[in-house]
């Protein structure tokens, strides 16, 4: 095969019958939905969709995760809407709750004061839990042990072009990591102190803040008397927001996590769950409400280079209330936030067979659009 012309190519480019890529083995992997018992329907039309758009071919297993014991009604709906096996498991107590060394009196004041200060989603304290599994207990499940790779799923999520190749064999054979598809910037009260965490770990661990790590500098944007390496260090002293004790601010850029396509043994790893660890030490994820998706971005940009980082340009996809659409599906733009890591390879694919059909079919026909596509 011919060598990719760049970084980060499309994995396929043309259409083809999913049936030739289905006849090759399997990897290691598994579709994954964390969902609720009241989440049912919006999960149905997730599976549904990712069995008419890719699984129908492959049959991968999804492994269903809940803090709360499954509804039999879900196990029965669900089993019945997915191809390959389904696996239902219940994330032990620990893993949703304050770490040790978190009160949870302490912890439920600083929510409640979050909620009155209007933080995103700030007061729910089951989202603080979420958003704190998904950063680090999750990779670590029984359920999710046989399996080296995972593509996160959510009740709701809608892909709008069939997946006519395996990602997860193609992610290996490319030497990649970590996939996503939307990237956008962090909302600000959310997380003040995330950044300076994470390079405070960076500089006690002798990490070097190579380029790729530095993509996620503010540094164009910053007024010329902010410039100064003085008026910085001032900056990093007087403990601004989102910014590091050396004053360098971060650009609140992430990739939206509720899709990723990505390596289970990276994230279950030495090297992430140590930054984790320590994150999960400094409180952030009750006193702030740090979210899953900066705190993997900015990991995979500590600690992985550019080259391991895949974003699935050719995948039409929406969560509400954003999506993207492949760039050679005529007449669909995308929301700028995707062009904000990568420059929006999306945009320069051209007319490699796209068309706009509906779902399902054979072939990587596509359908993109707004609200409801
Ligand atoms: P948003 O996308 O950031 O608005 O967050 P969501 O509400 O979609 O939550 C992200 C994921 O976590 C989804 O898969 C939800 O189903 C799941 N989730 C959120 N809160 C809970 C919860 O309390 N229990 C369970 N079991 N799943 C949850
Ligand atoms: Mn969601």
């Amino acid at each position: 095969p011919r060598p990719p012309r760049d970084l980060d190519e499309p994995f396929a480019r043309h259409c083809q019958d999913p049936r030739i890529a289905a006849q090759r083995p399997r990897e290691k992997a598994a579709l994954v939905m964390l969902a609720r018992n009241s989440e049912l329907d919006e999960a149905r039309k997730t599976i549904q969709n990712i069995e008419a758009q890719f699984n129908q071919w492959f049959n991968y297993p999804v492994v269903f995760l809940n803090n709360e014991p499954w509804d039999p009604a879900f196990v029965r709906e669900l089993n019945a809407s997915v191809s390959g096996q389904a696996i239902f498991d219940t994330i032990p107590a620990k893993d949703w709750f304050f770490p040790p060394g978190v009160s949870p009196d302490k912890a439920r004041e600083s929510m409640a004061q979050q909620a009155a200060s209007g933080v995103y989603k700030g007061g729910l304290e089951s989202y603080h839990h979420m958003c704190r599994f998904y950063s680090g207990a999750f990779y670590t499940q029984p359920a999710l042990a046989p399996y080296k790779w995972y593509w996160r799923l959510e009740p709701g999520v809608r892909y709008t072009c069939a997946v006519t190749y395996d990602p997860f064999a193609a992610m290996a054979s490319h030497g990649k990591t970590y996939g996503y598809t939307v990237a956008l910037w962090e909302e600000p009260a959310t997380c003040p102190s995330l950044f300076r965490e994470v390079d405070a770990y960076r500089e006690a661990n002798h990490l070097p803040a190579t380029p790729h790590f530095n993509t996620l500098l503010e540094t164009a944007d910053r007024p010329w008397y902010q410039r100064p390496w003085p008026v910085r260090k001032l900056l990093g002293l007087l403990g601004r927001p989102h910014t590091s004790r050396a004053g360098e601010r971060w650009n609140l850029c992430h990739y939206w996590s509720n899709f990723e396509i990505a390596s289970l043994d990276f994230f279950r790893g030495a090297a992430y769950q140590s930054l984790f660890a320590h994150l999960d030490r400094r409180g952030g994820f009750y006193a702030e409400r740090w979210g899953d998706a900066p705190v993997h971005s900015l990991a995979v940009h500590l600690l992985l280079p550019p080259a391991q980082l895949h974003h699935f340009s050719d995948f039409g996809y929406h969560h509400h209330p954003f999506w993207q659409c492949p760039g050679n599906a005529p007449g669909e733009g995308q929301l700028p936030g995707n062009e904000a890591l990568d420059g929006g390879p999306g945009r320069e694919q051209g007319a490699a067979g796209w068309t706009r059909e509906s779902e399902g079919a054979i072939g990587c026909r596509c359908r993109c659009g707004g609200e409801d596509g």
